[in-house]
């Protein structure tokens, strides 16, 4: 890992050279099952870039360490969080009071990180076990192709925070909007297949492949052009973007932020206290929505 500001000395992310044409860049603290703070986010943009500027590197793979993906962020050190980076996407605003401040951090740190990584040159394959709750979702979404287990699940159970729900909020376009207001009202956890026939996963394997097959993926996209997969990467997004993905995100950060300012009035803090219960309370009997009756 190349040394920048925003790079110390316990490193929370790997990266790795599986085939000289694919980058692995893996989540390596699974002791915290992958939560995500800044330090953790910022190694994560420095090997992204280190892949973009190698030259051999055709593909690059997410993967994570241990038996889950990512329980989402880390806010036991939020108030940290601003002190101990150096901003890459949104430069101003940074350690002001208030909903200011806040705002500014999360355009960089979520739906800015999440949109730089959406846009990368070079094709990305996320390869996702376990559970991807919440911030978890937003490194998979990001991602081009998505490669899960059979053992995978993915929620979002934020609304029960008093907020709108992750910040990189693509739900409607990565569940169709019907499926992504069920996950947002009920913070409903759907399954690897029932995401796969929703258009969010590309291939479900059993967990014992889920390695070698994304690898495989990954070494048939590099036996094409740089140049022609650049243009074809671009051309999808760009087509998105004509649909209005890039203005979607935009305003439902806005709407996020209307529910933190509203929840600092009314309780203090910027998320509803009482969401926290909610979701740990159905954490614990959590069923897959296709087994939950
Ligand atoms: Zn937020």
């Amino acid at each position: 890992m190349e040394t920048t500001e925003n790079s110390t000395e316990s490193a929370r992310v790997r990266y790795e050279m599986p085939d000289p044409a694919v980058a692995r860049v893996v989540l390596a603290r699974p002791e915290a099952r992958n939560a995500q703070d800044a330090q953790m986010l910022y190694e994560l943009d420095a090997a992204f870039q280190r892949a973009m500027r190698d030259p051999d590197v055709k593909v690059v793979i997410l993967a994570a360490d241990g038996p889950h993906f990512s329980s989402g962020h880390d806010t036991r050190v939020d108030p940290e969080m601003r002190k101990r980076y150096v901003p890459v996407v949104q430069a101003a605003g940074h350690g002001e009071p208030g909903v200011f401040g806040q705002y500014a951090v999360e355009e960089e740190l979520f739906s800015g990180l999440c949109w730089r990584w959406r846009n990368l040159a070079k094709p990305t394959i996320a390869q996702v076990q376990g559970k991807a709750i919440a911030g978890g979702l937003m490194l998979v979404w990001p991602m081009d192709l998505v490669v899960a287990s059979d053992d995978a699940q993915f929620s979002d159970p934020v609304v029960a925070l008093g907020l709108t729900g992750h910040e990189y909020f693509l739900h409607a376009w990565e569940f169709g909007p019907r499926k992504a207001k069920e996950a947002l009202f009920t913070g409903a956890t759907f399954t690897a297949e029932e995401c796969r026939q929703l258009g969010m996963v590309n291939h479900v394997v059993s967990r014992d492949r889920l390695e070698s097959f994304t690898l495989e993926l990954a070494r048939k996209i590099a036996t094409r052009p740089s140049i022609g997969l650049k243009l074809a990467k671009q051309a999808v997004n760009y087509s998105m973007n004509l649909q209005g993905q890039e203005h979607a995100l935009t305003t439902a950060l806005a709407m996020h932020h209307i529910g933190h300012a509203h929840n600092r009035v009314e309780y203090g803090i910027s998320v509803d206290p009482g969401g926290f219960d909610i979701i740990r309370n159905e954490a614990r009997d959590a069923q897959p929505s296709s087994t939950a009756g």
